[in-house]
């Protein structure tokens, strides 16, 4: 997954009562996948340190490649992959191989750099369904270690009719469920997941901004409708979150302390400079990223560098 913000100039951002926003996902391709980019948006490039947000399918890739990322690198940021239906294989530069399912949780550290791909395995399930998330490490964590973890248990709270899964860490109601995973900064990043008709109310942690999507149904979510394809910005300030749901409709809540720092997103690089984008870029076309194996293709090569574009848009990053 990556982002050329080719677009980001097309979004517009709607403000509503109580300083909510609703915007539209912009459809990206993703190899052959179609997606709905959620996020970055032009006027809100991060919300708590969430800093992507893709949403594809679900699609039948019965008999099809399905997804094929061939391997590419991050640098600043960590990925967060999450399937609803169908399993996904993949592999990095540390020698990680490990294939996901639903309700199983991958996340992966790039801090100074790694590279992964990731792939429908060959005998894959028909349906595909999922988000790929990226969290922005905050300045002083950027540098760290590349890492990999893969966590197949995760905390399953329920409110009501909801089953609220815990993927990054706590929910403001229940903050002894938190995720095993690796944070650095205050964050949350939960499904939600009506199994019958759902009126409920949510604590929020008010010291973060969250958004809400919907990746299955419909739901009205602090008196908003939402159906796939809508973002939810609250900021923050709000310690409840009112949803009402039908059954088999699920959403993400992610959320988390205003990150405050500046990103300058590139490709797959979350960088604060266009020197460390374009040193990143460098670094890649010369291999220092290390291999991954197993990727039956070549690597991802960078798009063209518009250092002029980049520069604008670091002037204007926030
Ligand atoms: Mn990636």
């Amino acid at each position: 997954m990556s982002t050329l913000d080719t677009d980001l100039d097309a979004i517009v951002r709607p403000v509503m009562a109580d300083g909510l926003e609703l915007t539209r996902a912009r459809t990206a391709a993703v190899g052959d996948m179609s997606v709905r980019r959620l996020l970055p948006l032009r006027l809100r490039r991060s919300v708590g340190a969430w800093c992507f947000i893709d949403h594809y399918g679900p699609m039948s890739v019965d008999g099809v490649t399905g997804m094929a990322v061939p391997p590419h690198p991050h640098i600043g940021l960590q990925t967060v992959t999450w399937l609803m239906a169908g399993n996904v294989l993949h592999r990095d530069s540390l020698g990680s191989e490990q294939m996901i399912r639903p309700g199983q949780l991958n996340l992966m550290t790039a801090g100074r750099g790694i590279a992964h791909a990731e792939e429908s395995p060959a005998a894959h399930d028909p349906l595909l369904h999922g988000v790929q998330l990226w969290v922005a490490l905050p300045d002083a964590s950027r540098l760290t270690e590349p890492d990999f973890e893969h966590h197949a248990e995760l905390p399953v709270t329920r409110v009501g009719g909801l089953a609220i899964t815990v993927l990054l860490g706590s929910l403001a109601g229940a903050p002894a469920l938190r995720s095993p995973a690796t944070t650095f900064s205050g964050i949350v990043g939960a499904e939600l997941a009506a199994a019958t008709d759902v009126r409920e109310r949510i604590a929020l942690e008010p010291t973060f901004e969250h958004v809400v999507f919907v990746t299955s149904g419909a739901a009205s979510v602090a008196g908003t409708e939402l159906a796939p394809g809508s973002l939810l910005y609250l900021p923050p300030g709000r310690d409840i979150l009112t949803v009402m749901a039908s059954p088999g409709t699920a959403a993400m809540l992610l959320g988390g302390v205003p990150l405050g720092e500046r990103l300058l997103m590139w490709w797959n690089f979350v960088a604060r400079t266009p020197q460390e984008i374009a040193a990143a870029v460098a670094g890649w076309q010369q291999g220092m990223f290390g291999e991954v194996g197993g990727y039956a293709g070549p690597p991802l090569a960078p798009p063209p560098l518009d250092a002029a574009r980049l520069a604008r848009r670091a002037r204007v990053a926030g």
